[in-house]
């Protein structure tokens, strides 16, 4: 008995996970395909009559079961796409959203005009915390590693400490900083936040964070796809906001002087982190930047300790 054709199986995966009220269930049902045939999404379209084996039918199906049970898809292929690279993701990390690609864009328009950070109009001491054109980044809650390894690759001059508490995370980070060649450029450290340089006197010239920061509220509330995301890397404490208090608490300590720190927020968290920015004394130049949905997506703040 033949077969059925690869667009009898698309057909199928398509119906499935409409079915099942996937949202984008032609892609989904495609790319599924696609990873079963270890091809990509095109090849679907240029051989429509190509009939896989029954084997490959079968994962076919039950990645479609699985899928139309609310995994996200990136669990299922093993991949996102983030700052146009391929990132290896698994259930230990957080997808990476494209709203985080605000952050990695600000952070890299401002290396790129770097001079004492390019944030403050007339650094005191400008070109301070500058070695050459190396740029020291610190990391918090890395991740799967991609604001490290975006950041790394589209800046060649800068050296990146990337902390996690899980284990499992530093493992998927590694392998997406081998895969994009720059893990001679990012140290992997187990830590909480800044613990692993408590007591070091190590300073950095930039540090970045896209740290949980779901309220308890909003956790009742998340998509099913969410609830297959790692808890610890969405949930920011009742008000969402205690990630952001132990950072601004910490910066002042591991900045160097006219040193940027850049987070992502939550859109309706600005005032709450500005105001935790405010409090220091320490951040005198505070910017907020918008998603290109025009919601507010990241803070900015260079140091003036
Ligand atoms: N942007 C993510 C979401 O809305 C949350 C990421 C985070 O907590 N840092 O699901």
């Amino acid at each position: 008995m033949k077969g059925n054709t690869v667009r009898e199986l698309a057909a199928k995966g398509v119906d499935r996970l409409r079915r099942a009220g996937v949202e984008s269930p032609r892609l989904d049902a495609e790319l599924l395909l696609a990873k079963v045939l270890d091809k990509d999404r095109h090849f679907l379209h240029v051989n429509p009559d190509y009939c896989p084996d029954v084997g490959v039918e079968a994962e076919y199906y039950a990645l479609l079961n699985r899928r139309a049970a609310g995994e996200p898809l990136q669990y299922l292929t093993g991949i996102q796409e983030f700052m146009g690279l391929v990132f290896t993701v698994n259930p230990s990390v957080l997808i990476p959203r494209s709203d985080t690609e605000t952050l990695v864009e600000e952070v890299l328009d401002r290396l790129k005009g770097y001079r004492g950070m390019g944030v403050s109009e007339t650094p005191e001491t400008p070109g301070s915390g500058m070695d050459g054109d190396r740029v020291l980044g610190l990391d918090l809650g890395t991740g799967s590693g991609a604001i490290a390894v975006s950041l790394a690759c589209y800046f060649a001059g800068l050296y990146v400490k990337a902390v996690d508490i899980s284990p499992e995370a530093l493992r998927v980070a590694q392998k997406n900083a081998v895969r994009h060649g720059v893990a001679d450029r990012i140290d992997f450290l187990r830590g909480d936040l800044f613990s692993p340089f408590e007591g070091t006197g190590q300073k950095f010239d930039l540090i970045v964070s896209n740290p949980p920061y779901i309220s308890g509220k909003e956790m009742r509330e998340l998509q099913r796809e969410v609830l297959h995301e790692p808890q610890s890397a969405l949930y920011g404490g009742s008000d969402g906001l205690c990630f952001y208090k132990k950072i601004v608490a910490g910066a002042p300590e591991f900045l160097k002087r006219g040193g940027l720190l850049a987070v992502e927020i939550g859109y309706d968290q600005a005032a709450a982190v500005i105001d935790l920015l405010n409090q220091t004394g320490v951040f005198k130049y505070t910017e907020v930047v918008k998603d290109l949905a025009g919601r507010c997506r990241v803070v900015l703040a260079a140091a003036h300790n």
